[in-house]
Formats: C-alpha cells, sequence, structure tokens
C-alpha cells in the first residue's frame, strides 16, 4: 500500500455533475482538487441520451458531451483525474485517506458527490436497453415519447409524478404496481389516480421487457397473486423504484438519513469537518443535473473556506497553490 507525502487540498469522489462542478470551483480556487472516479465516470447522465433541461443549450447536449465538456473544463483549472474502485474511506485520523486499490490518497477536505444509483428490477435486459426505450428519469427522457405509449413501474412519489409528467408526452401512460395500494403521498397519488391519460395495473410486476432490434416493443406483465401473465404494448418503460445513495463507504463515519442519504447542512457540510456532501448522495428530493452541479459548486465553495480557516502547517507537503506541480510530478 502506498501512501506517499502528498497531501492534496481538497479530494472529490465522483464525476457526475456535482463532482465536476466541484472541481471546476476548486480548480479556479487553486484547491488544486484531485477527482476519484470509477470506471463509468460521468455518473447518470452518461446513461440517458439528451439533456433538454441543463440551461445554456437551447438545442439539448448529449449526457456524454455535457460531462466531458464539464471534465475538459475542470481539467483546464488543474483538477487532476484518478480512475479506481475506491474501497475504504477512513475519515477518523487527519488528513482523511481514501483508499484506491493499492494507493492511500490523504486530504485536506474531502468532497462526497458519489451519487445515487437507480433501483432496477433486475431483469436481464433492462440495463442493454437504457436509451432504446428503458428509462430511469421521467424528466430527461419523456420528451422522446411524444404520442407513444409507456409504462411506469412503481407505487412511490417518483412513479406517480413521472406517470402524470408522462401525459404530456405520451397517449397513454400505463402504472404497474407490485401491491393494490400505492406507496405515495395522498397528494400525488390523487393527482394520477384522477389522470384519465393514466391507467393502474395493480397487484402486477413486470416479468420481461420485450424489444426488437430498434428497442422496446412492449412488457410482460405478472399478476402476482394469480400468476397469469399478460402482454402489454408499449414504447418505453420507466423504472421508478426509488434510489439507492452510494454511501456505503461512509457508513459509520457520516451522519445519514433512514435511507443511506448523507445528511447535510449549512449548504453541503456533513457531520465530519472538512467533509462535504453534493449531489444525489445527500439529495432524495430533486436530483437534477442542475441542482447537482450547484451543489457541487457550493461543496468547493466551503471547502476552500474551511482550507482557509486552517492554520498554516510547514510540515504539509501540499500548501495552497503549490500541490498541483507535485500532483503531476507524482505520476
Ligand atoms: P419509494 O418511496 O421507495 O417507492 C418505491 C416504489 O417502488 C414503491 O411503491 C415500491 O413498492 C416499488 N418498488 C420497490 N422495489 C420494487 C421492485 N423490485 N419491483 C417493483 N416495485 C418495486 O421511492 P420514490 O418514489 O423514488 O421516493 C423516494 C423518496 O423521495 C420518498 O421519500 C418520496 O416521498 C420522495 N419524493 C418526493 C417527491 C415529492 O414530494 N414531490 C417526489 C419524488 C420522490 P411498495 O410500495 O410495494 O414498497
Amino acid at each position: 500500500m502506498t501512501d506517499n507525502n502528498l497531501i492534496y487540498e481538497t479530494v472529490i469522489l465522483g464525476s457526475g455533475p456535482a463532482g465536476l462542478t466541484a472541481a471546476i470551483y476548486a480548480g479556479r480556487s487553486r484547491c488544486c482538487p484531485l477527482v476519484i472516479h470509477g470506471h463509468q465516470p460521468g455518473g447518470q447522465l452518461t446513461t440517458t441520451t439528451q439533456i433538454d433541461n441543463f440551461p445554456g443549450f437551447p438545442q439539448g447536449i448529449d449526457g456524454n458531451e455535457l460531462m466531458e465538456n464539464m471534465r475538459l473544463q475542470a481539467e483546464r483549472f488543474g483538477a487532476n483525474f484518478v480512475t479506481g474502485n475506491v474501497t475504504r474511506v477512513d475519515l477518523r485520523e487527519r488528513p482523511f485517506r481514501i483508499y484506491v486499490d493499492d494507493h492511500a490518497y490523504r486530504c485536506l477536505t474531502l468532497i462526497v458527490a458519489t451519487g445515487a444509483s437507480p433501483k432496477l428490477l433486475g431483469l436481464g435486459n433492462e440495463e442493454s436497453l437504457y436509451g432504446r426505450g428503458v428509462s430511469v428519469c421521467a424528466t430527461c427522457d419523456g420528451f422522446f415519447y411524444r404520442d407513444k405509449q409507456v409504462v411506469v413501474v412503481g407505487g412511490g412519489d417518483t412513479a406517480m409524478e413521472e406517470a402524470v409528467f408522462l401525459t404530456r408526452f405520451a397517449s397513454k401512460v400505463t402504472v404497474v404496481h407490485r401491491r393494490d395500494s400505492l406507496r405515495a403521498t395522498p397528494v400525488l397519488a390523487e393527482r394520477a389516480l384522477s389522470n384519465r391519460q393514466v391507467d393502474f395495473h395493480w397487484d402486477s410486476a413486470v416479468s420481461e421487457i420485450i424489444a426488437d432490434a430498434s428497442g422496446v416493443t412492449g412488457v410482460r406483465i405478472k399478476d402476482v397473486k394469480s400468476d397469469e401473465e399478460t402482454e402489454l404494448a408499449c414504447d418505453g418503460v420507466f423504472i421508478a423504484i426509488g434510489h439507492q445513495p452510494n454511501t456505503q463507504l461512509f457508513e459509520g463515519q457520516l451522519e445519514m438519513d433512514t435511507e443511506g442519504y448523507i445528511q447535510t447542512r449549512n449548504g453541503t457540510e456533513t457531520s465530519m469537518r472538512g467533509v462535504m456532501a453534493a449531489g444525489d448522495v445527500q439529495d432524495p428530493q430533486f436530483r437534477q443535473a442542475v441542482t447537482a452541479a450547484g451543489s457541487g459548486c457550493m461543496a468547493a465553495i466551503q471547502a476552500e473556506r474551511y482550507l482557509d480557516d486552517l492554520p498554516y502547517d510547514p510540515n504539509l507537503s501540499c500548501q495552497k497553490g503549490v500541490c498541483r506541480e507535485a500532483g503531476k510530478s507524482e505520476g
């Protein structure tokens, strides 16, 4: 295990819009950020084709292109990037230690932007059909289903909100829910139940997503009480069965809510001084690229203020403005 003398002022975990916006701001503040990301950089936006609601792109922008642009912008201001699996994070000692494969990175501030993963149904082809009829975000993809038929899976607030939102585009929306009552809060449930464009299949599970070479053509629905199976033709399947914040690394070290979302206060501060959390990892409610980017900006500013308040330590190999060169020579 290597643990060289270099101490980064700011390490950012995650390269979605929260992490990359934090990297742009931290880089511009000369906090010399190091961004550590997994083998599929860019976060959830790279799984959707076109982003139409990120301000500044009147014609929309491809999710991968948006994330690549953010990365280039962060690199322009001196952000360094490392690819690898973070296996452990130790916040009990300062500097904090981040273990990536066989290397330990040390840092004075940490920005957690590890995002959340949509829960999936566990059907064989659902991930390979992303962008070809399977979606986990109606706000992102609903526009592409104008005058088409779609299925929404789930019975919570997200599913109801997505079902109603999709009626703006789709000719028919069918909600498939595994029970005979909704988990959604009454106001959102009522809004969906009273919408004549929304049909409900109760006590039902999607057992198969049917597709041809061009994408989704239908679903097979199983009645969970009778085991009877039927087919329903549709052009899109929106899976809205909840999200799982990617916070396992921080269990027992940062305060979280009952769902595992990191709790923040005063912007993006966590229960540990010097550790900020931004984006979906701390946001069960909005989960938009633009809100994630906004909180990434806040996290970088709060990290910088924290660094500014630290007493000068001549023994640190990284002080403001010099670790960028050291980081490069580290290779
Ligand atoms: P959620 O409340 O956990 O609901 C998930 C839904 O998916 C439940 O109906 C659940 O069924 C179903 N489900 C879970 N796993 C499933 C599986 N494997 N197969 C089929 N169905 C499955 O998640 P959410 O709707 O995303 O909401 C998350 C949080 O965000 C909630 O606190 C919610 O209130 C909040 N939220 C608020 C708003 C708003 O206020 N405007 C909007 C969206 C979300 P069961 O009911 O049988 O468990």
